[in-house]
């Protein structure tokens, strides 16, 4: 697991990534399961607001602090493999209020709860400094 995370670690970011935050919300599905919710965006209120009113009246409990990474989508990516790897990926779910298949939804149980989420991620951007730098 260390060795995949690691080789996609030492890829280089694309063109197209940049600085940028990784924000993460909560929530709650049919069968009472506690979902993470994580995504990537230049300015995270705004996206706060889009996804707020794309999937009303879902509610969104949303981790405060977004992280501030130099290359958002490639942190992204990462955080989606250490999920995958952990077997939390819930695949393309239908959501039942807005009727688009989300694809950034994982297991919260299955990650290891709320901390080790944030931990993760703390620890690849200082993996991924320590790396470049
Ligand atoms: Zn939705």
């Amino acid at each position: 697991m260390d060795q995949m995370l690691s080789a996609a670690m030492a890829q280089p970011p694309t063109q197209a990534d940049g600085g940028g935050f990784i924000y993460v919300y909560f929530l709650k599905d049919l069968h009472g399961r506690w979902i993470v919710k994580k995504g990537e965006s230049t300015w995270p209120p705004r996206r706060k607001k889009e996804w707020d009113r794309q999937c009303a009246p879902q509610r969104h409990i949303w981790f405060e602090y977004a992280l501030w990474v130099p290359w958002r989508k490639k942190m992204e990516g990462l955080l989606h493999l250490w999920a995958t790897l952990n077997g939390a990926w819930l695949g393309y779910v239908l959501c039942r209020y807005c009727g688009v298949h989300h694809r950034e939804q994982f297991d919260l149980g299955r990650c290891g709860g709320m901390w080790t989420i944030i931990r993760t991620a703390m620890a690849l951007v200082f993996k991924q400094l320590i790396w470049s730098g």
